[in-house]
């Protein structure tokens, strides 16, 4: 069974003045159903409910005796547009027999195992009760530092989390250019290879009210792919874009992450994508740096560490720095901060970090 997640962002769904493109979006749910019924799984990350909910409260309406700050502006809209949003979804889904489930989630639901495998648990249920998971950011409730960057990062961690085979991004323009958009010369990057690096020929310009910009876009892919999904990365607003990337119609343009060879464990993802939410760090020696970076895998052994920072229990996701203070790997702590200051340095000890539970950035 093949499991997509397709991201739409906001500068597809909505019109100019911010109101739900209504035919664009029933295109969308159309093509959909056409994957859905040739056996594939769909689960959507879609943008929007900001640009909606601004779009329907307008400027003048904005009932507060002061102006809204961007938070409040972000907690309103969204409360207001989610709701439109959704609802809108729900009764174009309905037109095929199709039930919809909305899953609204925060960056924070990913930093601990156990609502990791919760949040998988409720998709997977969903998908095996043949639901269509729709999922955006908690946008009234998660705050500023705590957000996803946007939900290209949101849909990377969610395809991750699902084992997607393949991750769509649509957006409004063809796929990563390889300078910036307003040159005329810029070309679509047709395939990025595992190993590639083009990050530096991508223009950083943003378009719209999405939060997103392609270098974001590549990051997130780049990962993605690395980690055996593929990505594709396209125009949302060109006719039949899902149907045609699905099934490789020549002549789609759009830009492919081809994936590595090789999954990787998903407690593995898991910890690929926490590097945020550590807790502490330890700095090891430049003979432990080089052992973890070597081909071999192998475990972080007290021996090789040389100090440790901040306070963290055992389980937790700490941040392993070399000896110059660059962060390169992140892993499970088998320590608490206070045992593990214990045995620092010492030999015969079992390993702080375990291969299995280490991840290299
Ligand atoms: N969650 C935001 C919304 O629904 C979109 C964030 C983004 O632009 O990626 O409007």
């Amino acid at each position: 069974m093949k499991r997509i997640v397709i991201k739409i962002g906001t500068n597809v769904l909505t019109r100019a003045d911010g109101t739900l493109d209504i035919t664009r979006i029933s295109s969308i749910v159309d093509q959909v159903e056409a994957l859905r019924s040739g056996g594939v799984q769909v689960i959507l990350v879609s943008s929007g409910a900001v640009a909606c909910g601004r779009s329907l409260l307008g400027r003048g309406d904005q009932a507060g005796a002061h102006r809204l700050d961007p938070v409040e502006q972000r907690q309103l809209y969204s409360a207001v547009g989610q709701v439109q949003l959704i609802g809108l979804y729900s009764r174009l889904f309905k037109d095929w027999g199709t039930t919809i489930g909305q899953v609204l989630t925060m960056k924070e639901s990913f930093s601990t195992r156990r609502e990791y495998l919760n949040q998988r648990a409720c998709m997977e249920v969903m998908l095996a009760n043949k639901v269509v998971p729709i999922i955006n950011e908690n946008d009234t409730v998660s705050v500023t530092e705590l957000m996803f960057t946007d939900n290209d990062e949101l849909s990377g961690l969610v395809a991750s989390m699902m084992d997607a085979d393949t991750l769509i991004i649509l957006t409004n323009v063809d796929g990563i250019y390889d300078g910036p958009l307003s040159d005329k010369a810029s070309k679509v990057i047709e395939k990025v290879y595992p190993g590639d690096d083009v990050s530096g020929s991508i223009g950083t310009q943003k378009s719209g009210f999405g939060r997103g910009g392609m270098l974001s876009k590549y990051a997130i892919a780049a990962r993605a792919a690395e980690e055996g999904i593929r990505v594709l990365i396209a125009n949302g607003k060109r006719e039949g874009i899902i149907k045609d990337l699905y099934n490789d119609v020549p002549g789609t343009v759009c830009t492919e992450f081809v994936p590595s060879e090789g999954g990787v464990s998903s407690v593995k993802k898991w910890i690929a994508h926490s590097s945020g939410f550590a807790k502490g760090t330890v700095t090891v020696n430049a003979a432990a740096r080089k052992a973890l970076c070597g081909e071999n895998a192998v475990s972080l052994l007290p021996v090789g560490v040389v100090s440790v920072h901040g306070d963290f229990e055992e389980g937790d996701i700490i941040g392993i720095l070399g000896p110059e203070g660059d962060l390169f790997a992140v892993g499970r702590s088998s320590y608490s901060a206070a045992q593990a200051r214990e045995v620092v340095g010492k030999h015969d000890c079992r390993p702080l970090v375990h291969y299995d539970y280490l991840s290299l950035l």
